[in-house]
């Protein structure tokens, strides 16, 4: 199904800052932006990686939706405990979390970004993981666009 990703975001987000009682910034310039997806399974995704940007840091998080070539990319920014550089290559694996202690504090079970990766396989998509320890880190989805037919 063809999905407009402005306003899905947007839809989603909405009820995440209810349900967080978080800042969540949403960031887009193209409002057109189209593309093929199964609704539920992306919603699961975008759950899941704005679920561990805020479960991982305190203050507001940004999402930023853009237009590249040939990706819609939903870039997701927080700015919290981010992941040690030698810890991302393992972050996809089920049931690996970083520091049991520290992970231990807000639950999970390890599950979340390697659902996230099959999902996005099977979407043809990527995702991808960028983080500084300390600072924060930066989840980008991205999604094939929808082909023009002009
Ligand atoms: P669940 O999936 O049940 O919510 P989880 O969050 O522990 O549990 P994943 O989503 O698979 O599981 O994430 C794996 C690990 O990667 C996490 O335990 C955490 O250590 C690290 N991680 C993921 N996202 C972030 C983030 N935004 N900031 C810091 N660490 C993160």
């Amino acid at each position: 199904i063809s999905i407009h990703l402005a306003s899905f975001c947007e839809k989603i987000f909405n009820q995440l800052k209810i349900a967080y009682k978080r800042e969540i910034i949403f960031h887009y310039d193209n409002d057109a932006l189209t593309i093929m997806a199964d609704e539920l399974k992306l919603k699961q995704v975008i759950i899941i990686t704005i679920d561990n940007a805020l479960k991982y840091s305190t203050d507001r998080i940004d999402v930023y939706l853009e237009d590249h070539e040939h990706n819609a990319v939903i870039r997701v920014v927080d700015y919290g405990i981010g992941i040690p550089h030698n810890e991302i290559e393992n972050i996809f694996e089920r049931f690996y979390r970083v520091d049991k202690a520290r992970s231990r504090a807000t639950g999970g079970t390890g599950l979340g970004l390697s659902i996230a990766k099959n999902i996005m396989k099977q979407h043809h998509g990527e995702i991808k993981v960028k983080s500084t320890e300390g600072e924060g880190t930066e989840v980008e989805l991205h999604l094939p666009k929808t082909q023009k037919t002009d």
